[in-house]
């Protein structure tokens, strides 16, 4: 059943919590035909504003995770609802956790060695996980080739890509269809990385306060670009244009 969605600066992101999104993504691993599934955050729907292509892949998409606390506080400033934050990592990681080994798993992306750690990590967390390939890689256009043949001759069925966005979505969006083995595939960020245990989550306290970008900010000061975005851009955009495209994009 198709589950609640609203929307934000003309994006649809679905109202569901991180239980019924696993479950989601359960279902869409079975269904016929290729199902790319994205976790918008804050920044990235300010980058949909300035990027028609981007905009269009968010809008078919067939899941939209909300991964930003910005997106629930924003929906509710619009007269909308988003039961909570549901975070690209920690979807994905409790969904590995518990997946059978008939469904088969290629990560791509992050730095050289980082998927390979993350597949030791999940194969610890579930010793039945079926992990077909990881790849480094690149989202240049010039190693899209070679990238493609590897994960065709691996016949992945979740295919998990690592770029940060928009690359890892624009990748998915360009290549899917020359990749017939897979049937749900979903742009991670810095998944890999937390799971590989290279970068570290904000405390818990942190989280559940919103304030994970705090966190990110002083970990990493170069994100600060990103960060104004997603806290004074975003709510800005939404305040003056709420659930509609902004007119001038
Ligand atoms: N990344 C990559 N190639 C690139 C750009 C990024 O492999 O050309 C990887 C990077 O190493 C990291 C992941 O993409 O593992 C996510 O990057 P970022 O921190 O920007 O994503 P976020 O989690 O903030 O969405």
């Amino acid at each position: 059943m198709a589950s609640p969605r609203i929307t934000l600066l003309g994006i649809p992101i679905d109202a569901v919590t991180q239980t019924q999104a696993i479950e989601k993504l359960r279902v869409l691993v079975t269904q016929p035909g290729q199902h790319h599934v994205m976790t918008p955050n804050s920044e990235m729907l300010v980058a949909s504003v300035r990027d028609a292509t981007f905009r269009s892949v968010l809008q078919k998409s067939a899941l939209n995770l909300p991964d930003s606390i910005g997106l629930v506080w924003m929906a509710k400033m619009t007269g909308q609802h988003l039961p909570e934050r549901v975070t690209g990592v920690d979807t994905v990681t409790k969904f590995l956790t518990t997946l059978s080994p008939e469904h088969s798993v290629f990560l791509l992306g992050s730095a050289p060695g980082i998927a390979d750690r993350a597949a030791e990590t999940l194969m610890q967390m579930n010793a039945q996980l079926n992990i077909v390939g990881t790849h480094a890689g690149s989202p240049r256009d010039e190693d899209a080739p070679a990238i493609i043949e590897k994960i065709r001759s691996a016949l992945p069925s979740i295919l998990l890509v690592a770029y940060g966005a928009p690359a890892q979505d624009l990748w998915v969006d360009q290549h899917l269809a020359s990749l017939p083995s897979v049937r749900l595939a979903m742009g991670v960020g810095g998944t890999f990385d937390f799971l590989a245990g290279t970068r570290k989550r904000a405390p818990l306290i942190l989280q559940s306060l919103g304030l994970e970008w705090m966190w990110r900010l002083l970990l990493e000061p170069k994100r600060w670009k990103r960060i104004w975005n997603a806290v004074v851009v975003f709510p800005w955009f939404v305040l003056r244009y709420g659930k509609e495209t902004p007119v001038s994009a």
